[in-house]
């Protein structure tokens, strides 16, 4: 059998990503197969930890003309939801989880105790952060990459919509050029819109390295875990035996 890449990983999933081809709202099936494939890669011994978006039913900046806070908060909510329908298909096929909020909602979910976290990887059940961080003007991205500082986890595997970084949109120019690897400062200094600059920067000072890969097909998440080279590797450092960019 193939042996783990990593022992503690981080998975970062965006709100659309459970939307589906919906793009808005929650899609049973796309969130049954990613269920799946975390079962898998919890299967091989790896602990896993989910920071869930809320995009696909509000974000902070859809709120035009409200204020800024409270379409913050209203987006945190969001994430909640999400968490527990991961929660709910997870533990449809016997995975056991914790949901732990930023913010405290003790009647449906932990309030956020890194300890204790720490303690649910160890036990093998899938920790699910939602409310990101508990404050607005931050992302979820960034939520990861603070969440994956403190649980110490090896790497964020950054589930997209489209399947690496490119220095363009590849839905909408054909010469699009897909990156393999890139530095943090590369993806700050060429502006791309991988992560927030928030997040990219709290993951250059703490040295997580982020693996961004695409949804479409969720079996990219065990294979990654085991090592295969999709999608885009950001770190500290470009790995010089590695082919540049396609
Ligand atoms: N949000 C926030 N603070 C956080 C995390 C999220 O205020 O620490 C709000 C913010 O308004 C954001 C929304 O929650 O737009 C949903 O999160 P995000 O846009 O990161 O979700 P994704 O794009 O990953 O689905």
């Amino acid at each position: 059998m193939m042996k783990p890449q990593y022992k503690r990983v981080l998975l970062k999933l965006s709100g659309e990503a459970l939307a589906g081809d919906k793009g808005f709202g929650l899609d049973t099936d796309t969130i049954n197969d990613i269920a799946k494939q975390i079962k898998y890669i919890l299967n091989l011994g790896v602990e896993v930890a989910i920071v869930v978006g809320g995009g696909n039913f509000w974000r902070g900046r859809t709120g035009e003309g409200m204020d800024r806070t409270t379409a913050d908060y209203m987006g945190m909510l969001a994430t909640v939801i999400n968490g527990l329908a991961l929660q709910d298909a997870l533990e449809n096929i016997d995975i056991s989880t914790r949901v732990q909020t930023a913010i405290e909602m003790r009647q449906i979910a932990e309030p956020y105790i890194r300890r204790k976290s720490v303690r649910h990887l160890e036990k093998n059940r899938v920790v699910i952060f939602a409310a990101g961080t508990g404050n607005p003007y931050f992302s979820t991205d960034t939520t990861a990459a603070l969440r994956a500082a403190e649980i110490e986890a090896e790497v964020i595997l950054l589930a997209k919509k489209v399947d690496a970084v490119y220095d363009k949109d590849p839905n909408i120019s054909e010469d699009a050029k897909k990156f393999d690897q890139l530095t943090y400062l590369d993806v700050l200094k060429l502006g791309l819109k991988v992560m927030d600059s928030t997040a990219t920067s709290l993951c250059m000072d703490n040295k997580i390295p982020i693996k961004v890969f695409g949804l479409d097909n969720p079996e990219n998440i065990s294979k990654i875990i085991l090592g295969e080279d999709i999608g885009t590797y950001i770190y500290s450092e470009k790995n010089e035996n590695k082919k540049e960019d396609n």
